[in-house]
């Protein structure tokens, strides 16, 4: 679905991407994890083009993203992205912010964008939180919101930046619980996280990036147990 050839982008001077070849299939579930300032952010946001890559080429069911006829509001509209600290609308209501693009957009009306808008809050438990305004929800709430902001566009990917890593201990496991649901009924996902237990138990694949190359890519239990890099050694060393 997804295939990635020799992803490079440098901020200025400092080169942060150096030569990503990376491929990702319908219903896969991957994981990519690594130390701070890896790149793995950028990875990310180059896949939706938040980031414009400096050189490479990124395809996404054969088309590619980064050609200059690129459309990119197509390609936005394929690959939700849920983001650390939620990005909510503020002003809005729960469910307005989960209805405001795909009606925007023209691809519901008001009154589908609603229906669908109470199946998805029922999807990730916050049914009874439609009317209210992101500033009364706890952190796990919110993140359940952008969740379901995200599926509200039906998208065939959806990228995950450490959707957990601003949430108090207690709200971690309902976003991950919504999460691998979302896994287990197919859709396509990259996770950025340093929830090891959950990369290892939800992912078909874990990708270890460090200093911008993706160093070790395997399944998870090979990861996990048998890391084959010194570098992959070393980062699990002081995480797990
Ligand atoms: P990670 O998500 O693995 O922590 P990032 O992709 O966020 O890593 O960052 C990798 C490097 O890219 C860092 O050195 C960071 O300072 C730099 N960087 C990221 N985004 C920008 C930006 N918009 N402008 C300049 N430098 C950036
Ligand atoms: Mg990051």
């Amino acid at each position: 679905m997804i295939k990635i050839n020799n992803l490079h982008k440098s901020f200025g001077d400092n080169q942060v991407l150096k030569g990503i070849d990376e491929q990702i299939n319908h219903g896969e579930v991957v994981s990519v994890i690594g130390p701070s300032g890896s790149g793995k952010s950028t990875f990310l946001r180059c896949i939706n083009l938040l980031e414009q890559p400096t050189q490479g080429d990124i395809l996404i069911d054969g088309q590619s993203i980064t050609a200059p006829d690129a459309c990119i509001d197509k390609l936005r509209q394929k690959v939700g992205m849920v983001f650390q600290n939620f990005n909510l609308f503020p002003h809005k209501t729960v469910k307005q912010n989960i209805t405001l693009a795909p009606v925007q957009l023209k691809l519901m009306t008001p009154k589908e964008a609603d229906v669908e808008a109470e199946a998805l809050l029922e999807q990730v438990g916050l049914k009874d939180k439609a009317d209210a305004y992101p500033s009364s929800l706890s952190g796990g709430q919110k993140q359940r919101v952008a969740i379901a902001r995200a599926l509200a566009m039906k998208p065939e990917l959806m990228l995950f930046d450490e959707p957990t890593s601003a949430l108090d201990p207690e709200m971690v496991g309902d976003v991950l619980d919504v999460m691998k649901s979302l896994a287990h009924k197919g859709m396509t996902m990259v996770i950025v996280t340093h929830e090891m237990g959950f990369a290892r138990d939800v992912s078909d694949r874990v990708i270890f990036m460090d200093g911008g190359v993706i160093v070790e890519n395997s399944e998870p239990e090979a990861l996990f147990s048998a890391p084959k890099e010194a570098r992959t050694q070393a980062f699990l060393s002081k995480v797990l």
